[in-house]
C-alpha cells in the first residue's frame, strides 16, 4: 500500500515513479472503480431545488449518451445487439429509483451525486442477492448505467471513454494501456497517475511523446483517492499531492516559470548541430508514434527519426491498415523529413500492444512470447503489407527499414528473403522502390548483442533498444513497479552489452545509434557518447536538452567516464559520475528538477 505523507498544513504527498515530466493540478477523476468514489456532501435546504434539478439533467444526459451508443451499435451491428441498451434505459425510468433518490436530497438533504450513489449501490446489491438469473443478471447493466448518472452528476460526462472527458481532469487509474493513452485529450487530461507501471511501459512513452504530465508506480492510490478532490501532479518528481498549500503551489509556480525560462534557452540550440565541444558529431533523432509527428521532430530540431514505432497504426481501429494506408503514413513521414533519414520500425505487437481485432491467444510472458518480428514471420500476410508498403514509399524520401526483437541471425535471413520476394513482386508488378534501401536490426535482446559481429555483417545499421535490452538482460519486467529499482540502465552488464554491440557495429563499418528511453535522459547520454554510440534518438520534447548537453560535453570527458563505467562493478557508482559530469558542465539543465514537496 502507498503510504502517503501527511503535512502539518493538510496537504498529502503520495510518491510514485516519474515518467513525463509537467505539473498539473486540477480535479481529480478516478477511472475503474465505483466504490466510495463519491463523497458525502449535506447540503442547505435552500439547495435543495438545484439538486433535485441536476439530479434530472443527469438523467436526462445519460439517457441522451445511451440512445447515441445504441445507434452506433444498430447501425454498426443491427438491431437485436443495439437492444440490450434498452434494460438501461428503463433503470433510469424507474420510479422507485427517482423516488427514492428524490427524497434522500429533499428529506436527508445530501447531494444528489451522494444520494443517487447511495441509493444505487444499495439497489444493486438488493438486487444482486434475489434468487432469479434474469434479475441478478441485471445488475450488470445496473451499475453500468448508474456509472454513467455519477459521471454527469460530477460534471465527467462520459468519463467511459478518455476521449470525451467535459472538464479539465487529473486521471487517476490502475492502469492505462497504451492505446487508450494514445487516444487522450491533451486539452482534458491534464496529467494521469496509475498504481501499476514503470518508466518503460509503453503508456509512459507514449506519454512523453502526448508531453502529458505521468507519474505511475502507485499501487493502490486509486483506492485511496476519489473524485472530485483536488490535487498537483508533478511528473517531474513523481508526486500526487493532495490539497496543495499556498505555499507548495507557490512553489510548483516558480518551478513552471524556471521550466519557461528553460524552454527559451534551449530555443537557442534547436537549429544548431549537436556537436561536442571537441568536435565529435552525434546524430540526434527521434523517435515516434504517427506521421503527424514529423511536425515535432522538425520543431524541435531531430535529424530525422530514428524510431517509428508502426504498432500505433495498427492499434485502435477494428481491421488492419491497407497497403495504400501505410504507404500513405510512410511518405507522409519521408517527404516532411526528407533528405533527413526516417527508420521505420516493422510491427513490434505483444508485450504490451495488443490489437482488439486480431485474435492473438493470451500468453504467460507475453514480453518473451509471440512478438514482433516472431509474429511478422508467421503472420506473412500483414508483414508482406507492410514491406510492400514501405518498399515503395522508400522511393519518397530517405526511409530505412529497421526488425524488432532479432534474436537470432536466422530470423534476419527470413526477414531479408522475405523483402527480397517482395522487391521482386514490385518489379514484376512494375512499382517503383529504392534497390538500394537499408535495413537495419534493433539490438534489444541479449543474444543479439552477444552475435552482434555476424549480425553486423547482413544489416546496414544497429539502433539499441534499451528498454527491452534492460529488461530481458537483468530479468526485470519493464512494467512491474514492484521491481522497478532493480530496473537500472548504468548496470555494469548493460555498458558492456552497449560496448560490444558498438564495436561490432564500427568493426564492420556500420552506425549504431540507441532509441530506447536511454538515449533520451541527458545524463545517460554523456555514457553513450562515451561508449561510442553515433546516434541517440528520443521523443521529441527531449532533442532540445539532449544537443544542449552534448554541446557542453567534450567527447574526451565522455570517453573517460565510460571508461570508468566499464571497469567499476557499481550501477549507482556510474550513475553518480554520470550524474555529477552532467551537473557540472549543464547545470541549468537540472534546476527545474528538485524535489519539491518532500516531507
Ligand atoms: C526498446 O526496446 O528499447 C525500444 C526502443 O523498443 P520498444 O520500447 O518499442 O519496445
Ligand atoms: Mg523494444
Amino acid at each position: 500500500m502507498t503510504m502517503p505523507e501527511l503535512s502539518a498544513e493538510g496537504e498529502t504527498i503520495f510518491r510514485g515513479i516519474p515518467v513525463s515530466g509537467g505539473v498539473s493540478r486540477g480535479k481529480i477523476l478516478v477511472i475503474g472503480r465505483r466504490e466510495s468514489e463519491v463523497p458525502r456532501r449535506e447540503i442547505s435546504i435552500s439547495e435543495i431545488p438545484v439538486e433535485l434539478l441536476r439530479f434530472e439533467h443527469a438523467l436526462l444526459e445519460t439517457r441522451q449518451e445511451i440512445l447515441e451508443v445504441q445507434k452506433q451499435l444498430s447501425d454498426g451491428l443491427g438491431a437485436s445487439d443495439a437492444s440490450i441498451f434498452d434494460a438501461h434505459l428503463l433503470v433510469l425510468e424507474d420510479p422507485i429509483l427517482i423516488e427514492e433518490v428524490s427524497r434522500l436530497v429533499s428529506e436527508k438533504k445530501l447531494s444528489a451525486e451522494f444520494a443517487f450513489h447511495q441509493f444505487s449501490e444499495k439497489y444493486a446489491i438488493t438486487l444482486s442477492k434475489i434468487d432469479d438469473d434474469y434479475l441478478r443478471e441485471r445488475v450488470a447493466d445496473i451499475r453500468d448505467v448508474c456509472s454513467r448518472v455519477l459521471n454527469n452528476l460530477l460534471g465527467f460526462g462520459n468519463a467511459f471513454d478518455l476521449r470525451h472527458l467535459k472538464e479539465p481532469s487529473i486521471i487517476i487509474t490502475e492502469d492505462l494501456m497504451p492505446s487508450t493513452t494514445a487516444q487522450l485529450d491533451r486539452k482534458m487530461v491534464l496529467g494521469f497517475a496509475t498504481d501499476i507501471g514503470s518508466k518503460t511501459s509503453h503508456t509512459a512513452i507514449m506519454a512523453r511523446s502526448l508531453e502529458i504530465p505521468a507519474v505511475v508506480g502507485f499501487q493502490d492510490l486509486s483506492k485511496q483517492l476519489q473524485t472530485g478532490q483536488f490535487a498537483l501532479l508533478d511528473g517531474f518528481n513523481g508526486l500526487i499531492i493532495l490539497n496543495p498549500t499556498d505555499a507548495t503551489l507557490f512553489q510548483y509556480g516558480q518551478l513552471v516559470k524556471n521550466r519557461v525560462s528553460l524552454r527559451e534557452k534551449l530555443k537557442d540550440v534547436i537549429d544548431k548541430p549537436a556537436i561536442t565541444l571537441d568536435g565529435h558529431k552525434i546524430t540526434l533523432s527521434a523517435n515516434i508514434e504517427k506521421p503527424s509527428d514529423s511536425e515535432m521532430v522538425k520543431s524541435n530540431g531531430g535529424e530525422g527519426v530514428g524510431l517509428f514505432r508502426t504498432e500505433y497504426l495498427f492499434i485502435n481501429r477494428d481491421t488492419l491498415p491497407t497497403e495504400e494506408e501505410q504507404y500513405q503514413a510512410y511518405r507522409a513521414v519521408a517527404v516532411a523529413l526528407k533528405p533527413q533519414s526516417v527508420v521505420i520500425r516493422t510491427l513490434d505487437l505483444g508485450g504490451d500492444k495488443f490489437l482488439t481485432h486480431l485474435p492473438v491467444p493470451q500468453e504467460m510472458n507475453p514480453f518473451l512470447g509471440w512478438r514482433a518480428i516472431r509474429f511478422c514471420l508467421e503472420e506473412k500476410e500483414i508483414f508482406r503489407t507492410q514491406l510492400r508498403a514501405l518498399l515503395r514509399a522508400s522511393t519518397e524520401g530517405n526511409i530505412k527499414i529497421m526488425y524488432p526483437m532479432i534474436s537470432c541471425i536466422e530470423e534476419l535471413d527470413r526477414a531479408n528473403d522475405l523483402v527480397e520476394q517482395f522487391k521482386e513482386e514490385l518489379r514484376s508488378e512494375g512499382l517503383p522502390f529504392q534497390e538500394d534501401l537499408e535495413i537495419g536490426v534493433m539490438i534489444e535482446i541479449p543474444s543479439a548483442a552477444l552475435i552482434a559481429n555476424s549480425l553486423a555483417k547482413k544489416a546496414k545499421f544497429f539502433s539499441i533498444g534499451t528498454n527491452d535490452l534492460i529488461q530481458y538482460s537483468l530479468a526485470v519486467d519493464r512494467l512491474n513497479e514492484k521491481i522497478a529499482h532493480l530496473y537500472e540502465p548504468t548496470h555494469p552488464a548493460i555498458l558492456h552489452l552497449i560496448k560490444m554491440t558498438v564495436d561490432a557495429a564500427h568493426r564492420n563499418g556500420i552506425w549504431v545509434g540507441v532509441c530506447g528511453e536511454m538515449a533520451g535522459d541527458p545524463v545517460l547520454a554523456t555514457l553513450l557518447v562515451g561508449l561510442g554510440v553515433d546516434d541517440l534518438s528520443a521523443t521529441p520534447s527531449a532533442i532540445p536538452q539532449l544537443k544542449f548537453m552534448i554541446r557542453k560535453l567534450k567527447v574526451e570527458e565522455a570517453r573517460k567516464l565510460a571508461e570508468f563505467a566499464l571497469n567499476c562493478d557499481s550501477g549507482k557508482e556510474i550513475l553518480r559520475r554520470a550524474e555529477s559530469l552532467a551537473r557540472e558542465i549543464a547545470p541549468s539543465l537540472f534546476d527545474t528538477q528538485k524535489p519539491f514537496a518532500s516531507s
